[in-house]
């Protein structure tokens, strides 16, 4: 049974991820490159690292969730990175979204040292991560896995299996697919149904009950309504999911027309400045060219509505 765990990056969701880890027993390391994401961890008893290196020499299991390829290039295979401190019969998994040629590339290198791998990526956003609601996908090698799912047990609602490495990665792509072009329709169709002027609060009431309904329509749209944009998932990062999704749907000859439409807009809202905010600030690119911004009416009070009959 493993005890004994090193969590590096504590963004927007390896800091709920960490601290569940805490939560639930495990003897914790945490590294993060700008140091004072650690001392929360530090108050609640974690050992904090200097390096990723450092970080990894006592962990039976090594997990990191950083932003991008270029991340986990760097914290992985950089000097001082992963691979220059973790030893023989050591596990490392990679949570964050990355290409699945990159986590092949990452369970080569690992294996010249002995170590196994999973990658690990995951659904759901920062209440998610924080709630230990998780949604998990994972791929590598069986026994590691079973090994290793009881702690994915106090991450997340629910654990696939995926099969050999890379499944897990190129299956957070395809789910990220979707997403990218549900932002996309939620955008087109709030912006239209402000144009036609239609009450917007109705039009959220019917999004959450039709047969297309979905949590992540409801969740944004409501947040749009109320023009609150505050990062669980940063645009940036959806734009950066959208090119390893053209990029990995390229590679495999696989159609994306829509993909294209929806990265388009997502490099305007970056560009007017949204990068930062949350995904759903696409928005703000269709918003521009039809010269609407999507907004709830305020709800008159029955007295005003009384004085006015
Ligand atoms: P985030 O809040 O931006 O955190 C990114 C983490 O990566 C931080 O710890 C950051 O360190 C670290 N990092 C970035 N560049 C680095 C570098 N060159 N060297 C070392 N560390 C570096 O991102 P997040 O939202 O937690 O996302 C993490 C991963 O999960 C991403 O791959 C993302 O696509 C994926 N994901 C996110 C969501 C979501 O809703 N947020 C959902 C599913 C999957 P600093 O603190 O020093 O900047």
């Amino acid at each position: 049974m493993i005890k004994t765990i090193s969590y590096l990056g504590l963004g927007t969701m390896g800091s709920g991820m960490a601290s569940n880890l805490l939560k639930a027993g495990y003897k914790l390391t945490v590294w993060n490159r700008n140091a004072e994401k650690c001392q929360p961890f530090a108050r609640k008893g974690a050992r904090v690292a200097d390096t990723p290196a450092d970080a990894v020499r006592d962990a039976e299991l090594a997990i990191y969730s950083l932003s991008n390829d270029q991340a986990v290039e760097e914290v992985v295979f950089g000097a001082k990175g992963i691979l220059s401190g973790i030893k023989q019969g050591q596990i490392a998994m990679d949570m964050s979204t990355v290409l699945p040629a990159t986590s092949l590339r990452e369970q080569e290198a690992y294996a010249k040292r002995g170590v196994n791998f999973l990658d690990a990526p995951v659904f759901g956003s920062k209440n998610e991560s924080a709630n230990a609601k998780l949604w998990i996908m994972a791929a590598g090698n069986k026994a590691i896995f079973e090994k290793v799912k009881p702690v994915l047990e106090h991450l997340g609602q629910t654990v696939h299996y995926f099969g050999k490495n890379g499944n897990a990665a190129a299956m957070k792509l395809v789910g990220n697919l979707i997403v990218a072009l549900e932002m996309e329709a939620l955008g087109e169709g709030l912006v239209l149904a402000q144009k036609a002027g239609l009450d917007l609060r109705t039009v959220m009431e019917v999004v959450k009950v039709a047969d297309f309904r979905s949590p992540l329509l409801v969740s944004n749209g409501q947040n749009i309504l109320k023009r609150d944009f505050s990062p669980s998932f940063a645009l940036k990062l959806m734009l950066k999911d959208a090119e390893l999704i053209e990029k990995f749907a390229e590679s495999l000859q696989s159609p994306t027309p829509a993909l294209r439409v929806a990265e388009n807009n997502l490099k305007s809202a970056v560009t007017l400045g949204f990068g930062e905010e949350n995904a759903s600030a696409l928005i703000k690119a269709l918003e521009k060219e039809a010269g609407v911004e999507v907004k709830a009416r305020r709800v008159r009070r029955s007295t005003e509505t009384q004085q006015n009959h």
